[in-house]
């Protein structure tokens, strides 16, 4: 039975190989809309038989429909994986393997009213147009010369970062982008080699649905070709994972680390929202920690790249995104959905980049003017964008989370957010968001501050320890949630106006609670480091032994014990493990 599948499904890759049309590259313009095809979500209860085909695909309406419009060819729009998917139930809830591309060989003046045919059925829960994207550089040609201020110590304090750790080899950060030059030396030695896939030889080895992906896919032409041949991704995957201390060019935020691609533009810089969302699905099926999208439109993208970015949310990938290049407050997506990590650009003086793009709804700012790393032809170059901005939030992103495992998506995203560097207006802002990405302060909290739980006193009850020797005589706050629920420190809904509220979601503490000195119960806990920096709370449970997959986190407030929701630091949480 195994078998079967796997050889039909090899049969219809090939296939779609060699149909795959060419893409009128540098015809199609930024936000077009394409009319050779329509992305369609069948609706939940229809029966897909063959697939991959011109038709019919035995759904009833559908198939008569798409011979009236006179498709060419149907085709799922995310491979499905032989193997499985990294969170089965949740690809089934959004519904990931009822979407399929019907294409029309040529372009069609009534692709909306082909659409809205579609649409009309029973059997068609979804149908919409696609359009063109565009990678998020400012048009300027490629100065040669430069050096790494966006690094240095007065900037995003990566040189800082790297005193504490550069390794983050074991975590895959998947460049959603024009793909990355293979052979350039700076840094083919951190490009992701897919476990379990041959190079070349047309089968899908370690069965995820994609033949010879070994160094990631390109979900435009459907096939395993990675290369950059825009000058776009290169650049791009050296700010975030550049080969760092070995002599050569320019370091990356991490120094070692695992970079695949989803290739979604050809050489023209041509791209489109389909293929982003295949590459954001495969990114969260192949273990992707983080993905960099370093591209958009002025427009929203199609439900059906909404569903894979939904789904990769899902599995806990960190998604990051350009805020864009418009230089005005319009939302710019992908960077626009609550999904996404929304980065604005900064100059070398620490000033908003005259083109960002900014706004109530991005996160966060981080270099992108000038900013001189990798290019093509083996060399370096310098260009600016909020394309350039993002990956210094994504793979700090990165290096947060293979500092500390236990950080989820939301719990990197805050913690990058709180301990950035406030520029602008005191606190959140539309133009830096919640501030200047600070590498090195995101990194010490993720490292948390020495947080110890296995002094178990008595069922239900644990001492937590704390040190933080940097931090004497510190007013500190405590708070503990459950692990992978909710937080009892809700992260979700930090307040974007004032980021140093700090809200506590009491629901969860009615069977939780800490034990203070005269035996109330709170859900949090104010204290007073000693002058080393240290101190012993104690969690208690009220019922039974509840503190099993408990995380516990602790906060930096203002010195004044009045002003409790002056937060200006939180640690990583820690997990407790009391059995
Ligand atoms: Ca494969």
């Amino acid at each position: 039975m195994r078998t079967f599948l796997v050889a039909s499904l090899l049969l219809i890759a090939l296939a779609a190989t060699a149909l795959a049309p060419s893409a009128s590259a540098g015809q199609r313009q930024p936000g077009e809309t394409l009319r050779d095809r329509v992305l369609v979500k069948l609706a939940r209860e229809s029966n897909v038989q063959n697939e991959g085909t011109t038709g019919p695909i035995g759904v009833a309406g559908f198939d008569q429909v798409a011979r009236e419009v006179g498709a060419t060819r149907i085709k799922p729009i995310f491979h499905r994986p032989p193997r499985g998917r990294r969170d089965p139930a949740a690809a089934a809830a959004i519904g990931l393997d009822r979407w399929v591309r019907v294409e029309l060989g040529s372009d069609r003046a009534d692709i909306d009213e082909i659409a809205r045919k579609f649409r009309s059925l029973n059997s068609v829960e979804v149908a919409e147009t696609d359009r063109v994207i565009a990678p998020a550089v400012v048009p300027n040609d490629p100065d040669y010369s430069g050096s790494q201020w966006d690094l240095q110590s007065t900037r995003t304090n990566a040189e800082g970062a790297w005193d504490v750790g550069t390794d983050s080899s074991e975590y895959v950060i998947f460049v959603i982008d024009t793909g990355v030059e293979l052979a350039h030396t700076d840094v083919d030695g951190n490009l992701w080699s897919n476990p379990g896939e041959i190079a070349g030889n047309s089968v899908d080895d370690d069965l995820n649905g994609f033949v010879d992906d070994v160094n990631g896919y390109n979900f435009l032409n459907d096939d395993a070709d990675v290369n950059d041949g825009y000058g776009h991704g290169i650049h791009v995957n050296g700010t975030i994972g550049a080969e760092g201390n070995n002599s050569l060019q320019v370091a990356g935020i991490n120094w070692t680390c695992k970079l695949a691609q989803g290739r979604i533009f050809d050489a023209s810089g041509y791209g489109t929202w389909d293929a982003a969302a295949g590459a954001t699905t495969y990114a969260a099926d192949n273990g992707a920690i983080a993905t960099n999208n370093s591209w958009g439109d002025t427009a929203q993208g199609p439900q059906a790249y909404v569903d894979a970015m939904t789904y990769a949310d899902d599995v806990d990938v960190l998604q990051v995104a350009a805020a864009g290049n418009q230089g005005d407050t319009a939302q710019f997506w992908p960077a626009a959905y609550p999904e996404m990590m929304s980065v604005a650009a900064t100059d070398s003086a620490d000033n908003l980049a005259w083109f960002s793009t900014h706004g109530d709804w991005i996160d966060m700012a981080a270099p992108g003017d000038g900013i001189w790393n990798l290019y093509l032809g083996n060399g370096t170059a310098s260009l600016s964008g909020t394309s350039m901005a993002s990956p210094h939030v994504c793979g700090a992103g990165a290096l947060l989370r293979s500092v500390n495992p236990q950080l989820s998506n939301d719990e990197a995203r805050i913690t990058l957010r709180l301990n950035s560097d406030d520029l602008g207006t005191a606190g959140f802002d539309n133009d830096f968001g919640f501030g200047r990405l600070d590498i090195r302060k995101a990194i010490d909290a993720a490292r948390g501050i020495s947080l110890s739980t296995q002094s178990v006193v008595r069922p239900g009850t644990v001492d937590v320890t704390i040190d933080a020797p940097g931090e004497a005589n510190m007013f500190h706050y405590v708070v503990c949630g459950l692990s992978g629920i909710d937080p009892g420190l809700d992260l979700t809904v930090l307040d974007p106006n004032d980021f140093r509220f700090f809200p506590i979601n009491y629901d969860f503490f009615f069977d939780f609670q800490l034990q203070v000195p005269n035996n109330a119960y709170t859900p949090g806990f104010f204290d007073y480091l000693d002058a080393a920096g240290h101190d012993v709370v104690t969690f208690h449970s009220r019922k039974g032994n509840l503190l099993k997959n408990k995380r516990v986190w602790v906060a930096w407030c203002s010195s004044d014990p009045n002003i409790p929701d002056n937060v200006r630091f939180i640690s990583a949480p820690l997990h407790f493990d009391v059995q």
